[in-house]
C-alpha cells in the first residue's frame, strides 16, 4: 500500500505548496526537534528600504547614496536592491562602476572615477579598524535596521541604515514548532544586534550571528553534533552548502535556484509557516505506511 500512500500524499503536499524533492529526508522530517533558518528573505522578506544616511562632513547624504548605488548597481543582494531602488526614488542618476566585485559575505567594492568605493557590513569595518559614530550604529541596529558602510580610497564617507519586513507568518511558525517540541535557531551573516531584534520579534530561541557563507555549513555540522536532528530553511546562493549538510534541507521558492536545486523541499508559497505543514505531513504520511 505504500506506494498509493505516498502517490497521495505527494498531491496533497503539492496542494499544500510543498515541492518534496527528496522522498527520504522528507519522510525522516517527523524525527526532526531543530529547525534553523535564515535571517533575510527566510525569516524576513528580504526587501530592504533606505531608512537613514549619516553622512561624514565632507559628504552629503545624496553623494554618499549615489556612490552606494554606483557600486551596488550590478550586486543582486537585497541590500544592493533596497539602495538602487532608493536612489532612483530620489532621482540620483547612477553612473559608471568599474572592476566591481563582491567581498563574499562582507560586502562589495568598485571603481568610481578612478577612486576605489566600498560598500561594506560593520564585521569589515571593525576587522579593518576604521573609526566611526557607534552610538549611531548602536541606536539605528538596536531597531533591527541593517547598516552598511560606504568608504572612498579606505575612508569612511557615511552609514546607510536599510529596515526589513519581518514576515507575520515566520512568528506563527515559530510558535508552532514550540508548541511541537521543536527548537527554533536563527543563522544569519547580519550583525549581532539586528538578529537579536529579528529573533526577538519571530521568538526565535538561538541565534548565530555575522556568521560567514562558508561557516554556514559548518555550524550546521556543529548543531547535529550537540546531538539536534535539524533540518536548514533558507533562501540564498551563501545557504546552499547548509541546506546539503542539515538532516532536511528546506528552500523558500522565491529563492535563488541554487537553493531551490540543492534542498530536500521547497516552499513554494514561501510561507515559513510550511515547515510546519511539512513536519505534520511526515508524521501522517508515516503512519498511514506502519
Ligand atoms: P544573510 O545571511 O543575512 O543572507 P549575507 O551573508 O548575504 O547575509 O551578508 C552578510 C552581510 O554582508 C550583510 O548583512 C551586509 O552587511 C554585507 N553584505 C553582503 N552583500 C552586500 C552588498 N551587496 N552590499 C552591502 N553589504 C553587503
Ligand atoms: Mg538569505
Amino acid at each position: 500500500a505504500a506506494p498509493l500512500v505516498v502517490a497521495v500524499s505527494t498531491s496533497i503536499s503539492a496542494k499544500q505548496g510543498l515541492l518534496i524533492r527528496n522522498r527520504a529526508d522528507f519522510e525522516g522530517a517527523r524525527n526532526l526537534n531543530a529547525v534553523v533558518f535564515d535571517k533575510t528573505g527566510t525569516l524576513t522578506k528580504g526587501e530592504f528600504g533606505v531608512t537613514d544616511i549619516i553622512s561624514e562632513s565632507s559628504y552629503s547624504d545624496k553623494e554618499v547614496l549615489q556612490l552606494a548605488a554606483i557600486i551596488e548597481q550590478n550586486s543582486e543582494h537585497p541590500i544592493a536592491t533596497g539602495i538602487v531602488k532608493s536612489a532612483k526614488e530620489k532621482g540620483i542618476t547612477i553612473g559608471k562602476v568599474n572592476d566591481f566585485e563582491s567581498i563574499t559575505g562582507k560586502g562589495i567594492q568598485g571603481q568610481i572615477e578612478g577612486q576605489k568605493v566600498n560598500v561594506v557590513s560593520p564585521g569589515y569595518v571593525n576587522s579593518n579598524q576604521l573609526t566611526y559614530n557607534h552610538l549611531q550604529f548602536n541606536k539605528l541596529s538596536e531597531e533591527g535596521k541593517t547598516v552598511v558602510f560606504v568608504l572612498v580610497e579606505d575612508r569612511l564617507a557615511g552609514m546607510i541604515a536599510l529596515a526589513d519586513i519581518v514576515r507575520d507568518t515566520a512568528k506563527e511558525a515559530v510558535a508552532a514548532l514550540k508548541a511541537r517540541g521543536i527548537h527554533s535557531i536563527m543563522l544569519t551573516g547580519d550583525n549581532k544586534k539586528v538578529a537579536n531584534w529579528v529573533a526577538a520579534q519571530v521568538g526565535i530561541d538561538e541565534v548565530y550571528a555575522e556568521v560567514l557563507p562558508e561557516d554556514k555549513a559548518k555550524q550546521i555540522k556543529k548543531i547535529k553534533e550537540k546531538g539536534w536532528r535539524v533540518a536548514m530553511t533558507g533562501d540564498g546562493v551563501n545557504d546552499a552548502p547548509a541546506l546539503a549538510t542539515a538532516d532536511l534541507g528546506i528552500a523558500i521558492g522565491a529563492g535563488t535556484d541554487v537553493a531551490m536545486e540543492t534542498a530536500d523541499v521547497v516552499l513554494v508559497k514561501s510561507n515559513p509557516n510550511d515547515v510546519v505543514t511539512l513536519i505534520d505531513l511526515s508524521k501522517k504520511t508515516y503512519r498511514k505506511m506502519v
